[in-house]
């Protein structure tokens, strides 16, 4: 069943979206939020379990600190107030991956609360996303379902649980409802989950793997008629975990509903499931939270982090990567659009990363924009996974600078440390690629031309300068280009004037 769609433009014409989104994401801590288990990814199925993980009777939690603290710096980062005391709470509900039948969550006493996060979209344009709350909660296991399409449970023969998961740690984003956005609706949603992403690599609080699962959002969206209407039905859209696939579930959900208002229809208040193709598609009708029976945590006591504490942690937050964009932009020198252009390719802790290792900002910019850009599309992979490092890059900078390398004699080295040849250095000496500044053996090769040349040499003589261009190039073709013409030219000068 397809369903109908209105065109986009007319769609955004006609309606006003609004958008609110719940990003998960899983905290790098050593351990589980609850008990002493592991947190690692990819281990055995069903080896990184405690009694806790999979709430054996009997078994008690313990709150781990450290995802606390990250929590709290998530809260900070986002311009949260921290809560001077919260509980935990229970959310309860029936699913094989979740053991104990409860999510150990926070419901009206979350962490952190009220904030705002500044984002900028792709054409530079500002958008400000106000954030309802943060909430620290347990992540579920995993459940494979085996023998039905597209690994869903409907047709499947049997399904496989993995508890490693269980009780991995998670802060939850909450948005408050997002307006203003009209058409830009799913660029705004992809930017604000990127944004995130960033900002929790900034805060070491997790290695946001997108395609792991680290960051997940469920995408809410409903239609208005008009900007002061009241909030229309939504629809949340579970567990994406591409921007890609954010923009098209947002793109897909208005033009969906559109189509449904415009025909007089009205809107379910449903949860639905992305897919590859970027549509969506309908599952359960959602339920109210009233539903999931919450009630606090008796196991646990309340978390009341000290002023104190927070503090600390504020002052230890690391620079945002807003403000370190605009900083790098200055120190380096480069236009709004090179910034943008250097951030849409990924390029910017590679450049960052090559000139703390040793040269300027421009000439890293250069190789990774230029050079390596090309080379990582024509091998149709990203500029990360390359075989090459922002020291060897350094280096190689290094021997041009020093005149050691022409511009051009460093591309052919780069082949050759791209080729898995080795550093810079040692694939210049292998492979024979260094200027020769050898003045004597520049100057055999100067006399040779000069020799070979007579009518050159005496027209130079006679005052016509130009003409030692004839010599230059001579010398650069028997030297295979690896001289330095500048140093040639003076040197046939010197011969030639004595
Ligand atoms: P639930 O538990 O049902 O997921 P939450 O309150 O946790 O509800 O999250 C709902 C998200 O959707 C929030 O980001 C909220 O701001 C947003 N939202 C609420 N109402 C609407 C609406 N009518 N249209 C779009 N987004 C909405
Ligand atoms: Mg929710």
């Amino acid at each position: 069943m397809s369903d109908t769609l209105m065109d986009f433009d007319e769609a955004v014409r006609r309606y006003d979206p609004v958008l609110g989104l719940e990003v998960h994401v899983e905290l790098g801590t050593a351990t589980k939020m609850f008990d002493a288990a592991p947190n690692v990814f990819g281990a055995q199925p069903n080896t990184m379990v405690t009694p806790t993980s999979v709430g054996l009777p009997g078994a008690l939690p313990v709150v781990n600190a450290r995802g606390v603290e990250y929590a709290i710096r998530i809260g900070l980062a986002l311009g949260c107030e921290i809560a001077e005391s919260c509980r935990f709470a229970r959310k309860n509900y029936f699913y094989p991956d979740l053991a104990k039948d409860f999510q150990t969550s926070q419901s009206d006493e979350p962490i952190a609360y009220d904030g705002a996060l500044e984002i900028e979209l792709e054409d530079g344009a500002f958008f400000t996303i106000p954030i309802e709350r943060a909430h620290m909660e347990e992540d579920a296991g995993k459940n494979t379902h085996i023998g039905g399409a597209d690994g869903r449970i409907e047709g499947a023969s049997y399904s496989l649980v993995d508890y490693n998961r269980a009780g991995v740690p998670l802060v939850e984003i909450v948005t408050r409802p997002i307006e203003g956005t009209g058409a830009r609706a799913p660029q705004v949603a992809a930017a604000y989950v990127r944004t995130l992403r960033d900002i929790f690599r900034a805060l070491g609080v997790s290695e946001a793997r997108m395609e792991r699962g680290n960051v997940r959002a469920d995408v809410n969206v409903s239609l208005r008629e008009s900007p002061d209407a009241p909030l229309g039905t939504r629809t949340e859209t579970k567990n994406v975990n591409t921007f890609r696939g954010i923009e098209q579930v947002v793109r897909y959900e208005i033009q969906r509903q559109a189509a449904i208002l415009a025909a007089g229809g009205e809107v379910l208040q449903e949860t639905r499931h992305g897919q590859a193709d970027g549509t969506t598609r309908a599952g359960r009708v959602k339920s109210d939270a009233d539903d999931y029976r919450y009630f606090p945590e008796p196991d646990l006591v309340p978390v009341a982090p000290s002023r104190e504490w927070v503090e600390r942690i504020r002052e230890g937050l690391p620079e945002m990567p807003a403000a370190k964009r605009r900083r790098l932009k200055a120190e380096w020198g480069l236009s709004d659009t090179e910034m943008r252009d250097v951030v849409n390719a990924g390029a910017l802790e590679l450049i960052e990363a090559t000139a703390a290792a040793g040269t300027t900002g421009q000439a890293a910019r250069k190789w990774w924009m230029g050079e390596l850009s090309r080379t990582a599309k024509e091998q149709e992979t990203g500029l990360e996974d390359l075989p090459v490092t922002p020291e060897q890059i350094a280096e190689l900078q290094t021997l041009v600078d020093s005149g050691r390398l022409t511009d051009k004699l460093a591309r052919q080295v780069l082949e050759g440390v791209l080729a898995g040849e080795g550093d810079p250095e040692a694939v210049a000496a292998a492979r024979g690629l260094e200027v020769v500044s050898d003045d004597s053996a520049l100057l055999k090769a100067v006399d040779e031309a000069l020799a070979a040349n007579p009518d050159v040499a005496d027209k130079i003589r006679g005052g016509k300068v130009q003409a030692a261009g004839a010599i230059v190039g001579a010398v650069m073709k028997a030297t295979r280009g690896q001289a330095d013409a500048k140093r040639v030219r003076e040197l046939v000068m010197e011969r030639v004037q004595g």
